[in-house]
């Protein structure tokens, strides 16, 4: 199994990235916030609450961001691995993925990280926020606010992930094949 975890601040091009990857390597896309959006257009009790976080670019409680994300893996029982998209974003996450994936005698392969400058982030988003409907890609100072809160919250996963030698940083600046290369030269090492 290949387990990967695609990492970067908001804007970052994860979600651009999964998409070619599930198919080039037959993986489970799993998007948190794709999910949170589901839930959120559904109206369910999950998406009332987790839209009251989105909204002001905070993150969801983990309890409720770990169950939903254990959820989704145990929908895929037959996965050849999985890309897990905006997850883990803190430390408690990334112990909860840990212990998830030892339940199934598997681990964390590698965490991708796309590196981008904030200021490009920033562009791209508001740029993203004239098509995407997202709420949270249309207010400046809510993606601001979620890239502070991936410093303050999320980029010290980086450090997890190094120590465990899992660790690869990329490039994500440049045309969308451009990284997709960069990517690939990782995975195909495993
Ligand atoms: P994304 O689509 O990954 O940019 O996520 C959009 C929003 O969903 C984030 O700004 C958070 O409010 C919420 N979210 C997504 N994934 C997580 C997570 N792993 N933990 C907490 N909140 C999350």
């Amino acid at each position: 199994m290949i387990n990967v975890v695609l990492f970067g601040p908001p804007g970052a091009g994860k979600g651009t990235q999964a998409e070619f990857l599930k198919e080039k390597y037959q993986l489970v896309h799993i998007s948190t916030g794709d999910v949170f959006r589901f839930n959120i257009k559904n109206a369910t009790e999950l998406g009332v609450l987790a839209k009251s976080y989105i909204d002001k670019g905070q993150l969801v409680p983990d309890e409720v961001t770990i169950n939903m994300l254990n959820a989704e893996v145990d929908k895929n029982p037959e996965a050849k691995g999985f890309i897990f998209d905006g997850f883990p974003r803190t430390e408690a996450q990334a112990g909860a993925l840990a212990e998830l994936l030892a339940s199934k005698s598997t681990e964390v392969t590698a965490m991708v990280a796309l590196e981008v400058e904030d200021e490009v982030l920033v562009k791209r988003l508001l740029e993203r926020g004239k098509t995407s409907g997202r709420a949270d890609d249309a207010d400046e100072d809510v993606i601001r606010n979620r890239i502070k809160v991936y410093y303050a919250e999320t980029a010290i996963l980086k450090g997890y992930y190094e120590k465990q030698d899992k660790y690869y940083g990329i490039d994500g600046v440049g045309s969308i094949p451009e990284i997709t290369e960069r990517i690939n030269a990782v995975l195909d090492t495993f």
